[in-house]
C-alpha cells in the first residue's frame, strides 16, 4: 500500500509529458492515489487525455481558471465522481510572452492583471472550492519559483505573480488550517517545460543553474513529484503555509 492509497487527487496544470504536474501525478499514482485531471482547451485536451488515461484517471475535465463557471463545473464533476477530495495540485501560471522579456517597468495594466489572475488568484478560487469537499482534511499544493523573492532576467511580472501566489498560500493556510487542510508551495529550480520556453533566455538559466547549484545539476519533474508525495502524505502532516525549495540548493547562494 502506498502512502496515498485511495486518496482522491485533482491535478490542475498538466499540459504534456514535460509538465511538472505530470511528474507529480506519476509520483502520486505510484503511491496509490486516484487521479483527476483538467485541461485548458481542445488542443491541450488531445495531449492530456491519453496521459491521464495511462494513469487510470477517474475524471478528465476542462478548466480555465480565469472562468468561475468552469471552476464550478469542475468541482461539480468532482462531487459526482468522488463525492469529496483529499489532494489538490495547482500547477498553473501564465503571462503574455511580451511581458517575459525586456524591462519589468514596461508591464502594462492588462498584462499585469492577466498574470496575477491566472497565476495567483486562481489558487484562491480553487482552494475555496476545494475546502468544503475536503471533509476529512486535505492538502493543497502549488508551484512557485524563486523569482518571487529575487530578480531573475525576464521573469518580470511572473516574479510579482509568484510573490502574490506565495502570500496567498500563507493566508489560505491560515484560513483552512482549522479544517485540517494544509496549503504549501514547492519552489522548483528551472525545469524545461512548455511554460518555461516562453521565458526569454530560459536555456541560459538552465545552464547557469546546473553549473552553480551546490548539487551541480538541475532538478527534474520527478524530484518535485517526490517532495509532493511527502507533503501530501503522512510525512507532511505537520507542515503548512511553507515554501519548500527543490532546486539542488541554488537558492542558498549569494553570488
Ligand atoms: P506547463 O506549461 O507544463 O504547465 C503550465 C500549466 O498551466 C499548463 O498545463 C497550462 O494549461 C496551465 N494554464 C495556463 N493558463 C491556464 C488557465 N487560464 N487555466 C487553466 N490552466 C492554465 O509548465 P510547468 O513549468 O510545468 O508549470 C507548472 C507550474 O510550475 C507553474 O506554476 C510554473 O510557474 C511553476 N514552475 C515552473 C518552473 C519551471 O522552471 N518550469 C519552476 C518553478 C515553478
Amino acid at each position: 500500500m502506498g502512502s496515498l492509497a485511495a486518496k482522491r487527487a485533482l491535478v490542475i496544470g498538466v499540459a504534456n509529458e514535460r509538465s511538472i504536474a505530470w511528474g507529480i501525478s506519476q509520483a502520486l499514482h505510484r503511491e496509490g492515489a486516484r487521479l483527476g485531471f483538467t485541461f485548458l482547451g481542445e488542443t491541450l485536451e488531445r495531449r492530456v487525455r491519453p496521459l491521464a488515461e495511462s494513469l487510470g484517471a477517474d475524471l478528465i475535465s476542462p478548466c480555465d481558471v480565469t472562468d468561475d463557471a468552469q471552476i464550478d463545473a469542475l468541482f461539480a464533476e468532482v462531487d459526482r465522481v468522488w463525492g469529496g477530495l483529499d489532494v489538490l495540485i495547482h500547477a498553473v501560471a501564465f503571462a503574455n510572452r511580451d511581458d517575459l522579456s525586456g524591462r519589468f517597468v514596461d508591464t502594462g495594466r492588462d498584462g499585469f492583471r492577466l498574470a496575477l489572475d491566472v497565476s495567483a488568484y486562481s489558487l484562491v478560487a480553487v482552494t475555496r472550492a476545494a475546502e468544503p469537499r475536503m471533509k476529512d482534511g486535505g492538502t493543497v499544493l502549488t508551484l512557485t519559483f524563486a523569482g518571487s523573492e529575487r530578480v531573475f532576467p525576464n521573469y518580470n511580472v511572473m516574479g510579482v505573480a509568484k510573490a502574490a501566489l506565495e502570500a496567498s498560500m500563507r493566508y489560505l493556510a491560515a484560513d483552512v488550517g482549522p479544517s485540517g487542510i494544509r496549503v504549501n508551495a514547492i519552489s522548483a529550480g528551472p525545469i524545461k517545460t512548455l511554460s518555461a520556453a516562453g521565458i526569454h533566455g530560459f536555456r541560459e538559466m538552465l545552464h547557469v543553474a546546473e553549473a552553480r547549484a551546490p548539487l551541480r545539476r538541475n532538478v527534474s519533474q520527478g524530484d518535485v513529484g517526490e517532495l509532493a508525495v511527502a507533503l501530501c502524505g503522512p510525512a507532511g502532516a505537520g507542515v503548512t503555509g511553507q515554501v519548500l525549495y527543490v532546486d539542488a540548493g541554488l537558492s542558498i547562494l549569494g553570488v
